[in-house]
This record gives C-alpha cells, sequence and structure tokens, in this order.
C-alpha cells in the first residue's frame, strides 16, 4: 500500500504527511511486525513506514508528536520482541538516503548511513585491509540498532570505535555529538529514548588482511558451532550477569530445551529462546518471566533482558 492511498481529507497530521507529495518512502498499514523481526513474531503496526530522506523522516515524527500517535524507529528487527497484539503507532525504520557508507583512507573512518547493515561495514573494512570491526561479524542488524543497543561480543563493542554520532533529537534538533560524551554500557547506551540516530563515523586501523580474515572466521565458527542460528530468534535473551553466564544458569536451572507453546529454550546455547515455528509474544514473554522466576529462586540473581520489548504493557 503507498502513501497515496491515504483519503484525500487525511484525519489527522500523521495521515496528511504520508498521503502528501512531499512524503518520499513507503508506507503499510495494520503491517504485521512479525515480516521484520528475526523473530517473525510480532502482530500489526498501524502504520509502518521507510521514510527514505530526513524531511520525510522529521515531519512525520513531528506529526505524531501532534497527533500523540506513539511512534519508535527500529532497524532490522534483530533485537526485538513485539507483542502478538502488535503497535497502535508507527513503526519507523530508515530508507535510501539512511543507507550510506563512505570511507575516508586519511583518518581511517567509515561514515555510515545508520540504515546500513552492519555486516556491510565488516566486510567493506575487511575489504579494503582494515581491522577493528571483526567482532561484529555475523552480529545481524543496522548501524542505528548496533549504535542504540551498543552491539558487540563480551570484549569488544561498536561504542569504543565511534567517532561521532549524528542524530535527531526529541526536540526535531539535528545534533552530531562525540563518541566519548556518549556512555557505551553492555548493550545500553545513554542516547535518549526519543533519539533516532541518522549516522556515524567508525575508526579502523590498516590491518594484515590475512589476520583479519582469520578472526572473522574464527568468531564465525564459534557462532555457527554455539549459536542455533537455523531458527528465528533475538540472540541472546539475557544480558550476563557480572561475572557469571546467563545460559549457565539457564541450564543449571534445568530449562536447557523447555518449551512453552511455540517458543523454545535452545538445546544448543540456553540464553536463546527460540521460535519453533508457531512461537507467539506470549509464549516467548512467559519462558523470560519463568527464567527468572527459577534463576532468582535458585541463586538470588536478576536476569535483565537485552531483548527490547514492543507493544507490550
Ligand atoms: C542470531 C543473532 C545473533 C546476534 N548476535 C549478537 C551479538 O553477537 N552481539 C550483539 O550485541 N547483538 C547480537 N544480536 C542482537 C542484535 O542483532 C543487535 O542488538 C543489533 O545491533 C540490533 O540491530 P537492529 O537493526 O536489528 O535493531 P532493532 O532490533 O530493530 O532495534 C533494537 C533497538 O534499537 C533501536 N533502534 C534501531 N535503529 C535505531 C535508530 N536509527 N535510531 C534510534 N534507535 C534505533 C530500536 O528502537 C530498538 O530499541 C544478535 C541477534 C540475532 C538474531
Amino acid at each position: 500500500m503507498g502513501a497515496r492511498s491515504f483519503a484525500r481529507h487525511a484525519a489527522s497530521a500523521v495521515e496528511a504527511v504520508l498521503a502528501s507529495k512531499r512524503f518520499d518512502g513507503d508506507v503499510m498499514e495494520s503491517e504485521p511486525l512479525a515480516r521484520h523481526t528475526t523473530y517473525r513474531i510480532g502482530g500489526p503496526a498501524r502504520y509502518f513506514v521507510v521514510a527514505n530522506d530526513l524531511g520525510s523522516l522529521t515531519r512525520l515524527i513531528e506529526a505524531c508528536k501532534v497527533d500523540g500517535t506513539p511512534w519508535m524507529v527500529i532497524g532490522r528487527g534483530s533485537n526485538l520482541l513485539v507483542a502478538d497484539e502488535g503497535y497502535d503507532g508507527a513503526i519507523i525504520t530508515l530508507g535510501r538516503d539512511f543507507r550510506s557508507l563512505n570511507f575516508d583512507e586519511d583518518i581511517a573512518c567509515f561514515t555510515v548511513g545508520a540504515g546500513t547493515m552492519l555486516s556491510a561495514v565488516v566486510q567493506e573494512a575487511f575489504r579494503l585491509g582494515y581491522g577493528g570491526m571483526e567482532f561484529a561479524v555475523g552480529t545481524p542488524g543496522t548501524i542505528g540498532g548496533a549504535l542504540r543497543m551498543n552491539a558487540g561480543s563480551r570484549d569488544s563493542w561498536i561504542g569504543s570505535r565511534v567517532r561521532t554520532v549524528t542524530l535527531l533529537s526529541e526536540q526535531g534538533e539535528l545534533q552530531r555529538v562525540s563518541g566519548e560524551a556518549v556512555e557505551w554500557g553492555y548493550r545500553t547506551t545513554s542516547f535518549a529514548a526519543a533519539d533516532t540516530l541518522l549516522e556515524c563515523e567508525i575508526s579502523v586501523e590498516k590491518g594484515e588482511p590475512f589476520s583479519i580474515h582469520g578472526k572473522m572466521e574464527a568468531n564465525l565458527n564459534r557462532r555457527k558451532s554455539s549459536q542455533p542460528l537455523g531458527q528465528p530468534s533475538c540472540g541472546s535473551v539475557f544480558r550476563n550477569p557480572e561475572g557469571d553466564s546467563a545460559g549457565a544458569l539457564i541450564e543449571r536451572v534445568g530449562l536447557k530445551g523447555h518449551s512453552i507453546g511455540g517458543a523454545q529454550v535452545s538445546t544448543k546455547h540456553a540464553n536463546f529462546i527460540v521460535n519453533t515455528g508457531e512461537g507467539r509474544a506470549a509464549d516467548v514473554r512467559a519462558l523470560i518471566e519463568l527464567i527468572q522466576t527459577k534463576v532468582n529462586e535458585a541463586y538470588g540473581i536478576e536476569l535483565k533482558p537485552e531483548v527490547r520489548f514492543i507493544g507490550f504493557e
């Protein structure tokens, strides 16, 4: 369904923006979010919008504020659990103008649009003979999602390579912030909830192609042998508690392989909950809560989800 399908006399500021000739993007109404998450789970969004340029993105967000329509910018949905009831608002993704990738050899730095896939940066760095991004090989999603989540492994994360981030603030201002001014935590960042991340600069170092390739291969092999990559998931569900492993704790309380409906604690990696086919968000959520209760009862540890919830109370 295209932007022009809205009624000539739009019922709301959002519909007026989406129907306007100036709007550059794609619009789907009542779009199942299961089509846009790696879990393949999630009910409909009132609007699912791909915004192709900054003007369209800005006008849409402003219109959401005018109408009081909830809105959220997502990437590839690889860290999301969306409620079965869906999201009664606008889910926005970043299209054409936000999918750029440029390299400045003089300062060994990529300038990357937030809608670009993280994997594109990893591959381009390797192709050009630069190291530093090997940790991210095999991590799905966009640069925007990686920045928001501070994506990484146990000992490397994207924030440590970010020189600057350009964002659209809640007040609708374009800001460029230094990477050093951002707090990059373990799958958390200090960006405001309503900040839309648009672009960033990522530093890399000249490296030895053989060694870069070796690190990438080793990381990929580790993933393949330890993660259920053939089944829909959101990656690790919980953050590892200080000095411990969420997966090991889940195994120790006997929940590895445990199912609720179509959600199962992976038999390969207990910190993954997989969708076995007909999984619903309610099943995943119930399994998450069961794990939290059992681990807390047994060890007094509160497991904190890494996955982001959308559309839940
Ligand atoms: C098989 C598998 C393996 C994984 N392995 C890893 C791993 O090794 N390390 C790791 O850290 N993660 C891992 N993940 C989780 C996930 O891939 C990362 O969190 C990823 O960075 C999310 O990117 P995304 O584009 O899919 O974001 P989404 O899941 O779409 O969104 C995640 C969050 O970011 C916000 N967001 C997205 N884009 C923007 C933007 N432009 N502006 C503002 N906010 C935005 C969303 O609102 C949401 O809160 C894995 C997931 C899977 C399925």
